[in-house]
């Protein structure tokens, strides 16, 4: 089944932390945490339209400044997330250079912060134009888990402990439209950007008697006429969507690992940090990081179908190994006690 979201680690597992999420069919991606963007081309990283980064610790924040400088004198909005002090970080980074030149820019670039905290969001808009100054106060809207809401899909957070707040993100699709491609054959329709305009029509639940146009070929007085109903029934299968987590930088206590195994649940794939072997569980906790332990038993408990490791200590180098037997033994233990 082709997947619409195809969710990869941008580093090796003892490099900077970040996932990137590119959308088949779309110039668009999400990505979760900034770190060095280095695995990520130029046109990866322009096809990023919301970021979210789980913390400001260096690690998740520096590739920030790439991003930055890339999409500087583009017509562009980047939104961009994070915890409590979010905003006051991205103001630190934007007064750090000088912006006198700026107006000189033909396009304007536009940056959308969201501070989440536990109960409210602060949004704030800084335009290159204005040298990305804004003394107005922030707009405060209610937090009620969700940060994103389109029609295919929903990116919700839930704030966790790594002595400071830290964002878990979980992406859902809402529901997945498979193409018949046979089906498509027989009604000498043509793959092409139509589907995509198809696909729009269900996830904003068009009436099923409403005129749908198809233009797959070249010549626009080839377009024909379908019902919607009609259409999706012969050339569509609707399956479930794809759900993708992304937990790092948490210590394991009770109040996390509730919080992690509610947005993980049913994950098709969750991207999960283990810092350290669960023989150093002292120094993982002191470091409010995961072990690969943990990190495997709630994968485990939260059902997902599949995860992936990330964010290991450099002092496992030589026995990576070791880090991936010990998760995938606590999965295989907890999924099996569910
Ligand atoms: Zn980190
Ligand atoms: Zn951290």
């Amino acid at each position: 089944m082709p997947l619409s979201f195809h969710p990869r680690l941008i580093n090796g597992p003892f490099d900077d932390p970040g996932l990137y999420v590119p959308f088949s069919f779309e110039k668009r991606a999400l990505v979760f945490d900034l770190g060095d963007p280095g695995g990520l081309s130029n046109r990866d990283l322009l096809k990023i339209s919301h970021a979210f980064v789980t913390h400001a610790h260096m690690d998740h924040f520096i590739g920030f400044d790439a991003l930055l400088r890339l999409f500087l004198g583009r017509e562009k909005i980047l939104h961009l997330f994070g915890p409590e002090g979010f905003l006051q970080h991205v103001e630190g980074k934007l007064s750090g250079y000088v912006w006198n030149l700026v107006e000189n820019y033909y396009n304007r670039f536009v940056l959308q912060i969201t501070e989440v905290r536990s109960d409210c969001c602060l949004i704030k808009k800084y335009s290159c134009e204005k040298r990305f100054h804004n003394e107005l106060p922030a707009e405060k809207i209610d937090f009620n888990g969700t940060l994103l809401q389109e029609p295919a899909l929903t990116v919700s957070a839930v704030v966790l402990d790594h002595q400071i707040p830290c964002l878990g993100l979980a992406l859902q699709e809402r529901f997945h439209v498979n193409i018949k491609k046979v089906a498509l054959a027989s009604l000498g329709l043509e793959v092409g950007p139509w589907l995509r305009d198809f696909k729009t029509a269900l996830f904003e639940e068009r009436p099923a008697d409403s005129e749908f146009i198809v233009a797959s070929g070249s010549n626009q007085a080839d377009a024909r006429v379908f019902l919607l109903g009609e259409l999706t029934e012969q050339i569509a299968a609707i399956t479930p969507g794809q759900k993708i987590v992304y937990i790092t930088d948490v210590v394991f206590h009770d109040a996390n690992a509730e919080k992690i195994i509610k947005i993980a649940e049913d994950a098709d794939h969750l991207f999960i940090e283990a810092a350290f072997l669960e023989a150093e569980r002292d120094m993982a906790a002191r470091k409010y990081h995961l072990t690969a332990r943990q990190a495997g038993e709630l994968a485990g408990r939260a059902g997902a179908r599949q995860f992936s490791l990330f964010h290991f200590s450099p002092r496992y180098e030589s026995d990576m190994q070791a880090m991936w037997q010990e998760a995938y033994g606590a999965y295989q233990m907890f999924l099996h006690r569910q």
